[in-house]
């Protein structure tokens, strides 16, 4: 019996439960979420994607898997299906799964011990990665998808009403325990920052205080990207924001080869986009 909880318990331990979380909405919650579970499939992770909301799904857009959507947190609970019918197998990416709370109509009070429930099964299923896309807000939708996270990911733009946002979320992530928390900094226009029209990364990773985990340009092929249900970071040619989601989720793994590659012929423009964003050391 005790042998057991320890050998579930050295499992839990191994995988990580992630966050993307950001206080105001419409910043890049759900386009990290899906460009970073990407990211981490592709480097062969086991990545399972949670869209939290209940009632708005749409991380299953971003990754084309709409159609597929049949089963969802909701008719577990209901009695309606098992665990593994809700988990949608990327056809891409096949070590890539999502998982829906709900479907578009579909309300249900769903509990914390629900959503704690529900993770640790995915977590016993062996996945490497769990990553919840958090609702807009910081209601109850927010708590519950908080409540098994150990790590989080703050998302905002570069504006000073996502920036407060996101301070607050820095906050309530703090008062639920949550301390491993790093930043993305989404939508950055260097032409603008150029012009002091805008913060650099810099200045905003330096108001909050939280540790940068990546910067992300503005770009508008993540409008095309996400109309196509295809992540940026499956594009054959990577734009500047792909390379910078795929950094981001090198970094988020620990692999931080990837500015000392020299073989990496991207190495050069990201360099010099990175000088751009933050500033030369
Ligand atoms: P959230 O999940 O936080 O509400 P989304 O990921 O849905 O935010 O993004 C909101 C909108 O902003 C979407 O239309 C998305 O395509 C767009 N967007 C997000 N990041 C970028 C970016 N770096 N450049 C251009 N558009 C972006
Ligand atoms: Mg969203």
């Amino acid at each position: 019996m005790e042998k057991n909880l320890t050998q579930t318990n050295k499992l839990e331990n191994e995988s990580r439960v992630i966050v993307v979380t950001s206080g105001k909405g419409g910043v890049g919650k759900t386009t990290t979420t899906a460009n970073l579970g990407m990211s981490i499939a592709r480097l062969g992770y086991r990545v399972a994607l949670i869209d939290s909301d209940i009632g708005l799904r749409n991380l299953d857009l971003l990754l084309g898997l709409e159609n597929r959507v049949l089963y969802t947190a909701i008719d577990i609970l209901e009695g309606q299906c098992r665990l593994d019918q809700t988990l949608i197998r990327d056809k891409r990416w096949k070590n890539l799964a999502l998982l829906a709370i709900s479907k578009n109509r579909q309300k249900y009070n769903i509990t914390r011990k629900n959503m704690q429930n529900l993770v640790s099964s995915i977590q016993e299923l062996g996945f490497h990665f769990v990553i919840i896309d958090c609702p807009a807000g910081i209601d109850v939708g927010f708590i519950n998808a908080i409540s098994p996270a150990q790590e989080a990911i703050i998302v905002t733009t570069p504006e000073i009403t996502a920036i407060r946002d996101a301070d607050r979320v820095a906050g309530l992530l703090e008062a639920n325990a949550i301390y491993n928390v790093k930043l993305l900094v989404n939508r950055v226009r260097p032409d603008m920052i150029q012009r002091n029209d805008m913060m650099s990364v810099k200045d905003v990773q330096e108001m909050l205080g939280i540790p940068l985990l990546g910067a992300i340009p503005e770009d508008t092929n993540v409008i095309i990207s996400t109309n196509r249900g295809e992540p940026l970071v499956l594009n054959k040619k990577l734009t500047l924001s792909g390379i910078a989601f795929e950094n981001a989720a090198r970094r988020l793994i620990g692999k931080q080869d990837y500015f000392i590659d020299l073989n990496t012929p991207y190495k050069g423009m990201f360099q010099k986009v990175q000088e751009f964003f933050l500033g030369k050391e």
